[in-house]
């Protein structure tokens, strides 16, 4: 295995080849490459989760299998339209910045920063629990160049420190769409890429977002169907491009962007 980065002590009695076997598997599917240190990350990533869900909830997904899939499978789902969207190669070459808004247990960004070490990492969530957890992850796995950050993303859409700032703004399960265009869009950069992973309900929602995605300054690049390797559901990544700055009332106060969605 190459030199482990700092900080991080891959579990004891680890064999690569006997561990993470599914995602492995799916990862081979989706044309993204693991190294064995990589793979070890993810089965101190699952450690970690396991053992924080019984002090407190953190996910419903707490199986082996079930978090190879439903958890790490699904997050690096989109990765492979991530980089054809931007002409880079798997895993990444470019240093982009992506933030994770909602990001709860850290999905879907630990899983796409540990596969493309590349990415610099923002993982965003309003509750205290799920932050402390993120520290200790990042921590345990010797992650480089990622920042947690605690706050509700319809206020830190308006600091200047979040606002306009990242190549790639990711989301799963955390707002209908047109309340998520809200929160996500205003944080992308001019050219930057909006990545929402979306259930079988994807198409619905998009219907009632289109307005919404546009006005704040998005155009839909493509909702993708997609096959999460070993998952027997529909998933759907919706890629939008952010073509023209987000207007200054937005996002809106108040819980608006939730109670009121733009429509
Ligand atoms: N993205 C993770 C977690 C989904 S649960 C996953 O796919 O597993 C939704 C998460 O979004 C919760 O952790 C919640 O705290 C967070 N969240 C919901 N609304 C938010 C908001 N407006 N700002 C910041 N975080 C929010």
């Amino acid at each position: 295995m190459e030199t482990p980065p700092r900080g991080f002590a891959p579990p004891e009695s680890f064999d690569p080849a006997q561990q993470m076997q599914t995602l492995q598997a799916g990862c081979r599917t989706l044309g993204i490459p693991l190294t064995p240190l990589q793979v070890a990350q993810f089965e101190v990533y699952y450690q970690e989760l396991v053992e924080a869900n019984a002090k407190f909830n953190l996910t419903a997904i707490t199986g082996y299998e079930e978090v190879q899939v439903k958890h790490f499978l699904d997050s690096l789902v989109a990765l492979p339209l991530i980089v054809e969207e931007v002409g880079d190669t798997l895993p990444p070459a470019t240093p982009r910045h992506l933030v994770d808004v909602g990001t709860g247990a850290g999905f879907p960004g630990i899983p796409l920063k540990i596969v493309a070490p590349q990415l610099k990492l923002t993982l965003m969530d309003g509750t205290g629990k799920k932050i402390s957890f993120l520290q200790q992850v990042v921590a345990r796995l010797g992650l480089r160049g990622v920042e947690v950050v605690q706050g509700r993303a319809e206020e830190l859409g308006r600091s200047p420190s979040h606002r306009g700032q990242y190549d790639l703004v990711t989301a799963r399960a955390v707002a209908p769409l047109n309340t998520l265009a809200e929160y996500l869009l205003p944080m992308a950069r001019r050219s930057g890429l909006v990545v929402v992973y979306k259930g079988a309900g994807a198409p619905q929602e998009f219907v009632e977002a289109r307005k919404a995605i546009e006005t704040l300054g998005g155009e839909t690049v493509r909702l993708a169907p997609v096959q999460v390797p070993l998952l027997g559901e529909q998933r759907f990544i919706l890629l939008i491009k952010k073509v023209a700055p987000t207007p200054d009332r937005y996002p809106r106060g108040q819980g608006l962007p939730r109670k009121k969605p733009l429509s």
